[in-house]
C-alpha cells in the first residue's frame, strides 16, 4: 500500500485518544490521517449528566479538538458522516465525499428504545452537550410555566427517569441536589418536586454488589429520589409515563421524562451490513469487523468480550483503552509488523451520587461516600492528563471537590 489514508470517524473518548496517540507514533511519511467530527469540540461524555441536571455548566464539559491535535499531522474535518459506503471505501459527509483506506469507526452512542411508543417522541436522553443543555432547560421551563400557571398542570413537577443503570443513577443523584436551587429560583415549595426512577430490575445499578447497590439506593432516597424497581416502561405520552408493575399498569403524569435505560451503536454503523450483536458491531480481537478488513471499530460502536467471554460494557474506560490500542496496531500494520489482540483492563468502577458521593468497586474493593466521589474526580482528571498533558488537566481539570 503507498501512503495508506487512515479516516477516523468520531472525536469522543475512542477517536480523540486513536488520534493523539496516532499524530506521535506514525510519521507524515507513512501516512494520511484525517479526523472528522461533527463539532469543533471534543466533550465529556462522563460529565453530561451534570450538565443535564445543571450542576456542571456545558462548557466545562467541552474541549477544543485543536488544543488536543496537531493539524500539522492530523486534517480536521469538522462535517456530520452520512454513510459509509464499503464497497467503494467511502465516506459521504454532509459537504464532502472522503476516500479511506483505513476506516476507524469510533461514533458513540445512540439511546436504546427499544420500540417503546412515545418514547422518541417525548422522552428526552442525554447523549450529547445539545442534549444534556435542552434537557436542563426543559426541567427549568417546567418550574418556570408552574409558577406562572393559574392552575398548574398536573405534573409538571414531576420528573420521570427510566431506566436506574450508572447514567440514570448519576443524573438522578445530580438532579436531586440541584433540585433546591431551581425551587428558590422560581419560587417553588420543594416539597411540590417529585424525582421518580424507574428501573425494569429488581434493583438499581445492577451488576454491583448488595452492599453498593443498597448504598447507591439509601443515598437518592435520603435525599427525596422515589425509586420504583421492577418497573417495566410500556408507553410515554406528552404528559405521562405508562409502566406495568406486578401485574398492573400504572401512571405518572410529567412533563419530563429523561431516558437512560440502556445504549446501542450510532445508528450509522446499524446500515453497513456487518454482523451485530446486542446493537453493536462484533469486532475481531484487533478490533476488526469480521466481514471487512479495512474497517476497525471502537468505543460503544463495537462488541467486545473479555477474557471470560463477557460481553464488555460500553464505557469510556473501554473506549479510551481501544483507541489507544488501535493507534499502536495501525502503526504496527503500517510498519509491517503483526497487530496485537485486544486486552481490556478493567480495573473497576466508580458510579457518582452527586458531587460529593458515589460508590466504587476498584481491586475487588469496595469504597463509599466521599472518598468514591473523590476516586471519580482522579479518574476525570487522569483522562484529561493523558489526552492533553498537564496543559489540558490545567485547564479543564476538576479540583474542587464539591464542585
Ligand atoms: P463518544 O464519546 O460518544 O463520541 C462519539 C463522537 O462521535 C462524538 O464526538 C460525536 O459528536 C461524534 N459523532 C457522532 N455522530 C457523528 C456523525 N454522524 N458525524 C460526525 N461525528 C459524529 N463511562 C465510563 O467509563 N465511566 C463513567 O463514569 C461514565 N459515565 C457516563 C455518564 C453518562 C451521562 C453517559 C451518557 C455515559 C457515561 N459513560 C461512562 C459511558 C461513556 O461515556 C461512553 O461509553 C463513551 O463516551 C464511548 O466513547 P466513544 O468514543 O465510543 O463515543
Amino acid at each position: 500500500m503507498n501512503k495508506p489514508h487512515i479516516v477516523i470517524l468520531g472525536a469522543g473518548y475512542g477517536g480523540m485518544m486513536a488520534a493523539a496517540r496516532m499524530q506521535k507514533l506514525i510519521h507524515s511519511n507513512e501516512a494520511k490521517i484525517t479526523l472528522v467530527n461533527k463539532n469543533d469540540y471534543h466533550y465529556q461524555t462522563t460529565w453530561l449528566h451534570e450538565n443535564a441536571a445543571g450542576t456542571l455548566h456545558h462548557d466545562r464539559s467541552k474541549i477544543d479538538i485543536k488544543e488536543v491535535i496537531d493539524r500539522n499531522r492530523i486534517k480536521l474535518i469538522l462535517d456530520e458522516v452520512v454513510s459509509i459506503k464499503r464497497e467503494e471505501k467511502k465516506v459521504k459527509l454532509k459537504n464532502q465525499e472522503l476516500y479511506y483506506d483505513i476506516l476507524i469507526v469510533s461514533l458513540g452512542f445512540e439511546p436504546a428504545i427499544y420500540g417503546i411508543p412515545g418514547l422518541s417522541e417525548f422522552a428526552y436522553s442525554i447523549k450529547d452537550i445539545n442534549s444534556a443543555r435542552l434537557i436542563r432547560e426543559r426541567i427549568e421551563y417546567n418550574f418556570a410555566l408552574y409558577t406562572n400557571e393559574n392552575k398548574p398542570t398536573d405534573g409538571r413537577l414531576n420528573i420521570v427517569i427510566g431506566g436506574g443503570g450508572l447514567t440514570g443513577v448519576e443524573f438522578a443523584g445530580e438532579l436531586i441536589n440541584r433540585i433546591p436551587t431551581i425551587c428558590e429560583e422560581y419560587d417553588i415549595e420543594k416539597n411540590l418536586v417529585k424525582v421518580y426512577l424507574l428501573e425494569g430490575r429488581d434493583c438499581v445499578l445492577y451488576g454491583y454488589d448488595d452492599s453498593a447497590v443498597q448504598y447507591a439506593m439509601n443515598s437518592l432516597q435520603s435525599r427525596g429520589v422515589e425509586i420504583i424497581n421492577d418497573a417495566t416502561v410500556k408507553a410515554c405520552a406528552e404528559d405521562s409515563i405508562i409502566y406495568e408493575k406486578g401485574g398492573s399498569e400504572h401512571k405518572i403524569s410529567t412533563k419530563s421524562v429523561i431516558w437512560t435505560a440502556g445504549t446501542k451503536a450510532n445508528s450509522i454503523v446499524e446500515r453497513l451490513n456487518l454482523s451485530m450483536e446486542h446493537g453493536r458491531v462484533k469486532v475481531r480481537n484487533d478490533l476488526r469487523s469480521i466481514e471487512d478488513d479495512s474497517i476497525y471499530l471502537i468505543g460503544d460502536c463495537s462488541l467486545n468480550y473479555d477474557e471470560n467471554g463477557n460481553v464488555l460494557p460500553s464505557t469510556a474506560q473501554i473506549a479510551m483503552q481501544q483507541g489507544e490500542f488501535i493507534a499502536r496496531n495501525i502503526n504496527a500494520k503500517i510498519k509491517g509488523k503483526e497487530m496485537a489482540a485486544f486486552l481490556p483492563d478493567v480495573p473497576g468502577r466508580i458510579t457518582s451520587l452527586g458531587s460529593d458521593d458515589g460508590i466504587a468497586d476498584m481491586f475487588s474493593r469496595n469504597l463509599f461516600g466521599w472518598k468514591a466521589a473523590l476516586l471519580k474526580r482522579v479518574a476525570d482528571n487522569w483522562y484529561l492528563f493523558k489526552l492533553g498533558g498537564i496543559q489540558l488537566l490545567m485547564k479543564k481539570g476538576k479540583f474542587n471537590m464539591f464542585h
